[in-house]
Formats: C-alpha cells, sequence, structure tokens
C-alpha cells in the first residue's frame, strides 16, 4: 500500500471560503428592464442583485436606458414594486422566501437626483416592511447609483435608503454606513478581453481596489466587465462580490454548479516510479494486468495529476497510444460494447455483454487462456455484475440481465472476482443461492473485506457492499488491495494470470458532474495502477495496461494549481462522449499499445502478448 500523505495547505480554509461561497446570490442582472420577463427571470435564477434605471416623468418613475425609450406601459411600478409586493405576499411575509434573504435592488438615477430620489423615497415609503430593512431585517436593500447625491446629503433621504460608493470620495464614519456596494467601470483598469488572464500589473491595481473595498466593509461590482465564462472565473478568483450579467440563465447555471465544478484536494498520495527494469532485460510476458478506468478520458487523467500536485503513477508508464471507443451500433459506446470490444476482440452493440453485433457469443480472453491453464482475476469497484466486469465472464445481449449475468459466472474459468452487490448471487429471483453453490466449487467466499487477508491461494471471490461505496461516501482502499491481494494469491500461478481491475466510479462522477467524485476516484484507481506497477517490477513478466472504455462528462479544464491541487473544469454533458481514450503500457509487449487503433485491437494486444496467434 503506497503510503499517503496528507497535506494541510496553510491558506485552505481562505482558500476555499473565497471560492466555494459563490452562488446566484453574487449575481447581478445588470439593466435587468432589458431582459423579456423583467424581474422574474433573476428572481428565479436566485440573482442577489437587480438594476434599473429610471426616469422621473410627470411624478411617475419611468424604467428606460434613454430618455426616447421611456413607454408608459413601463413603470418602475409596474415591472418592479408591484411584482416584489406580490412577490412578499406569496411568502407570507418574508420578502424573499427560504433560499434568499439577501437581497439588493440596484437603481440608477438618470434623471435630476432630487425630484427622482424624492419621488422614489415616496413610493417605497408605502412598503416599510418590504423595503426598510430598519423595519424588516429580511427587507430588500435598494441601492442608489447613476446621480448621487453629494454625502453631505445622504442624511437628507430616509436612513433604508443606501447609496453605490465612489472611490474618490473621502466619507464619514456615518456617511460609509450608507455605501455598502462599490460599482467600477472595469475598463477603466483594464483593457482585458475576458480571455486568459487579465495581465499582472492590472490584477495588482484591480486586487488592490478590491481590497480597500472590502476593508471599508463594502462589496464590489464591476460593469463593463467581459460576460463570458472565463471572466467570471477570473473574477470570482479576484474575490468579486458581484459578477454583472446580461446573461441571466447562462450565469445561474455556471454559479449553480460552481462548487461541483471546482476542487481542491486535501490528500495527495506519492506517485510510484517504476524500475524499468523490463526494457534492460526483455521477457516474455506471463502475466497481464489489464486497469481500466471506466469513462476516464485525458481530462480526468490531467484533473486527477493536478490534484495530486503534478504526479500520477499512470503518466510513469513510457508507452501510449489511444483507443477509438465507438461501437458497433453508435459513435459513443457504454460500457457494454466498450468492455466487450476489450474482453472479446469485437465491436459490438451498446448493451451488449460478451456477444457480438449479432447477439453470437465469442470466447472471451478468461476462456481463451483457461485452455492454457492460464488463470484470470475479475475485480471492480463498484456492482460487480455491471457491464465492465460482466464482459470478462458473461455472454448477454442485454446488460441489465443482472441475474442471468451472475449465473454465466458459474459457466466461467474465472478464479477470483472482487466487488460489489452479492445480492445478485444470493437473493434471487430462481431461489438459488450461486455463492453457496460457488463454495461447493472450491471457492473461498467472503462477504466483508476486512477479512481479505484470510484469503488463501486458489479461488477466491469477495462481495462487499459497505467496501464498494464511493471515495466521497468513505471507500477505503478496496481497489489497490484487491489488486495487491489479487497478485499475491495469483503470483505463483505457473502458467501465469490475466487480472482486470476496475475503476468504476471515476464514470460514476462524469454522470453526476461532480469534479470532486471524478478526482478522488481517479487518484484512487492511480494507487491500483501503481500496486499493478509495483508487481511488474518484482518479476519483469507483467504487462500493465491503463485504459478506459469512454470519456464520462465531456470535461474541459478551464483552470488549475499544481502547487494547491486545485482544479476548475466544465462538464458538457452527463453522458459519455465519443472522443478517444488514452492507452499507457508497461513491462514486455508495451511497445505494442503505441499508435491510434480501435478498442478491440486492446484484445488482440493482449493475446498476442500470451503468445497466442488468432486470425
Ligand atoms: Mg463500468
Ligand atoms: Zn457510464
Amino acid at each position: 500500500m503506497t503510503k499517503k500523505i496528507f497535506i494541510i495547505i496553510g491558506l485552505l480554509t481562505t482558500y476555499l471560503s473565497g471560492y466555494s461561497q459563490y452562488t446566484t446570490l453574487n449575481a447581478h442582472s445588470h439593466n435587468d428592464y432589458q431582459n423579456d420577463i423583467p424581474f422574474w427571470s433573476a428572481y428565479y435564477a436566485g440573482f442577489g442583485s437587480i438594476e434599473a434605471d429610471i426616469w422621473a416623468v410627470n411624478g411617475e418613475l419611468m424604467v428606460a436606458h434613454q430618455e426616447n425609450e421611456i413607454n408608459a406601459e413601463r413603470t418602475l411600478d409596474q415591472l418592479y414594486i408591484q411584482p416584489i409586493v406580490k412577490l412578499f405576499k406569496m411568502n407570507g411575509g418574508k420578502a424573499w422566501g427560504k433560499n434568499n434573504n439577501t437581497f439588493q435592488l440596484v437603481i440608477e438615477l438618470k434623471s435630476a437626483v432630487e425630484p427622482t430620489l424624492s419621488l422614489l423615497v415616496r413610493k417605497l415609503d408605502q412598503y416599510p416592511e418590504i423595503f426598510n430593512q430598519k423595519v424588516n431585517k429580511n427587507a430588500i436593500q435598494v441601492t442608489i447609483t447613476g446621480k448621487q447625491p453629494a454625502p453631505s446629503s445622504f442624511d437628507k433621504y430616509p436612513d433604508y435608503i443606501y447609496f453605490d460608493g465612489n472611490l474618490n470620495q473621502k466619507y464619514s464614519e456615518a456617511q460609509l454606513k450608507r455605501v455598502p456596494l462599490f460599482s467600477l467601470n472595469l475598463k477603466e483598469y483594464t483593457k482585458w478581453n475576458g480571455k486568459a488572464n487579465i495581465p499582472a500589473n492590472d490584477v495588482k491595481r484591480i486586487s488592490k481596489i478590491i481590497d480597500s473595498v472590502h476593508q471599508l466593509g463594502s462589496k464590489i461590482r464591476f460593469w463593463g466587465a467581459p460576460d463570458i465564462i472565463n471572466a467570471w472565473k477570473v473574477l470570482i478568483n479576484l474575490q468579486v462580490d458581484y459578477l454583472n450579467t446580461d446573461k441571466i440563465s447562462k450565469l445561474a447555471e455556471y454559479l449553480n454548479n460552481y462548487n461541483h465544478t471546482q476542487y481542491t484536494a486535501i490528500e495527495q498520495h506519492i506517485a510510484y516510479l517504476p524500475t524499468y527494469a523490463y526494457l534492460k532485460k526483455p521477457m516474455r510476458v506471463k502475466n497481464v494486468i489489464l486497469l481500466i478506468g471506466d469513462g476516464m478520458g485525458l481530462a480526468h487523467l490531467y484533473a486527477g495529476y493536478t490534484a495530486n500536485m503534478g504526479a500520477l503513477s499512470i503518466f510513469n508508464m513510457l508507452n501510449i497510444g489511444f483507443s477509438k471507443t465507438s461501437s458497433a451500433d453508435s459513435y459513443v459506446t457504454d460500457s457494454g460494447a466498450g468492455g466487450s470490444a476489450f474482453a472479446i476482440g469485437e465491436k459490438t452493440n451498446n448493451r451488449s455483454i460478451g456477444v457480438d453485433a449479432l447477439g453470437i457469443t465469442h470466447e472471451n480472453i478468461p476462456e481463451l487462456l483457461s485452455r492454457r491453464a492460464i488463470k484470470s482475476a475479475i475485480i471492480s469497484v463498484g456492482d460487480i455484475t455491471d457491464a465492465t466486469p460482466a464482459v470478462f465472464y458473461a455472454h448477454q445481449s442485454e446488460r441489465d440481465w443482472a441475474e442471468k449475468i451472475a449465473d454465466d459466472f458459474m459457466h466461467s474459468p474465472v478464479d477470483i472476482l472482487m466487488g460489489g452487490n452479492p445480492k445478485v448471487f444470493t437473493s434471487r429471483k430462481d431461489g438459488r443461492n450461486l455463492l453457496d453453490e460457488l463454495k461447493k466449487k472450491k471457492f473461498q467466499i467472503i462477504m466483508d473485506f476486512n477479512d481479505i487477508n484470510k484469503l488463501n491461494k486458489g479461488k477466491a471471490i469477495v462481495l462487499d457492499d459497505k467496501a464498494t461505496c464511493s471515495k466521497i461516501d468513505g471507500r477505503s482502499d478496496f481497489l489497490p488491495k484487491s489488486v495487491s491481494k489479487s497478485c499475491e494469491l495469483l503470483t505463483n500461478a505457473p502458467k501465469g494470470f490475466f487480472m482486470m481491475a476496475e475503476g468504476a466510479q471515476i464514470d460514476y462522477g462524469g454522470h453526476r458532474n461532480d469534479m470532486q467524485y471524478v478526482i478522488r476516484e481517479m487518484l484512487d484507481f492511480d494507487l491500483a495502477v501503481s500496486e499493478a506497477l509495483k508487481f511488474a517490477d518484482k518479476n519483469n513478466e507483467t504487462l500493465v495496461i491503463v485504459t478506459a472504455d469512454h470519456e464520462t462528462g465531456g470535461i474541459t479544464l478551464l483552470d488549475g494549481n499544481y502547487s494547491k491541487g486545485m482544479i476548475d473544469g466544465q462538464f458538457s454533458t452527463n453522458d459519455h462522449t465519443g472522443i478517444m481514450v488514452p492507452v499507457f503500457a508497461y513491462g514486455p509487449h508495451s511497445e505494442d499499445f503505441r499508435g491510434v487503433y480501435e478498442n478491440t485491437e486492446i484484445f488482440k494486444k493482449i493475446i498476442t502478448a500470451f503468445g497466442i496467434i488468432r486470425k
């Protein structure tokens, strides 16, 4: 077992708080009235701040950007005050409902300060419990922007009226209490277009301003800022309080996913550096260990590498290729067809388990090898009848036929089976208890992973649901330990062995669009690879192959930090994608895995390495 080092990054708390507290409450709907549905779109997106521009015209407050756009239908009362009053009543007197009790209405005065603001105060005074935070602490904060009274005149207006700050203005302490927000034009500080990073000198200047506003106890918003995902990310990193947007739904989606798409690792492991002894002393292949990271694309690997502060055992393997993953009936494969390509060497339809596209059974690797007395072990840190492990012992045209798949194991030559979901062997519709039957076939049966060290040489089954939960839910070392234990049990197999070990849950993290889930499963898988590489270094007759059946999540990496183990990414789908996946190989015959090829070639390369020639 690789020693783990636990690194608590000194700045972690501040660092994480800066990142993880961003929600849609940090979103500001700029010129909100220009949206198709003023107020409600931003409100239902959970925005913390909404902005309207007003003009005083004949005793009424009109909402418009330019004077010539004023339209009798569009008053502040109609577009904002009445919807807010309605909402207040709907929420039983709680202004913003359960999730949103801080809320800011930013009102830009477009016409002369005095008459416009007085008119506004008269309007708001009608609803003190909604707009006056002195009356109701959950009332909306009304902040005046644009044309402003001089700070010396702030006290001419009721104390629930707040003002947008001006950096060039000196405020008394009392005046500053009326300034909860500073809105600045980003273009005055940088020419940055939102791509990549803000130039370093500009960052210094902008950071200083942000710090000075925060020291005053106020919040900061930049208008005129690029309104794209990369810009939002950069502004969040700078700890800007309000992200100014005209794209309500896009920013809401970004912020709603934010805590799942960025992750800072708090635990790292030391990557195993292999000896490469096989390079000096070419040997035949006696054993093959195939490690499949389900759904593990290059971005998953690189996210894991970054979170592990720039180290992965997998990246120490020298021979690298790419596997094309399409299935017989789809550009985008599932794990049934993707795994079957490895196990039987045939392109088949999605959902198929060890049968070709016509439903015809083909011998899988363990069956082929058993005729040469080569042993096999199948390991998954997931449901053992799920597609990826199943393709190595079952032949069914539907991956969901779990009971039939378990039954197929009764006729399989596989010697070691480790994973989750014992129920499908014991609580079956046909009333059989397959584990009892397997015990009669000389299998040692372990139902508690903690007992794994009780296993002796020979056939073994380890099925434990608790031990195969996710890393997030507290899984220990099931996968690396199952690999090392199986190597130990099979090491003296006279004719050698084949082992398939699956990091099943990398795929689950991709489906869930959860970066932490992906990375922690990926790093656990890397520890399993470490065990395989260590075993290979002990005998020089073991070929280790690491690959994936497909990519899951369409992950892109937008930002990262090697020294902090931080990754910020995006998911483009919650399903599999069609992109090629990397193949890494170590040991004798590892050079066979260079190049770009179909996933079915991996089957051929494995049996060729064992010296089996098939037409
Ligand atoms: Mg799988
Ligand atoms: Zn999947």
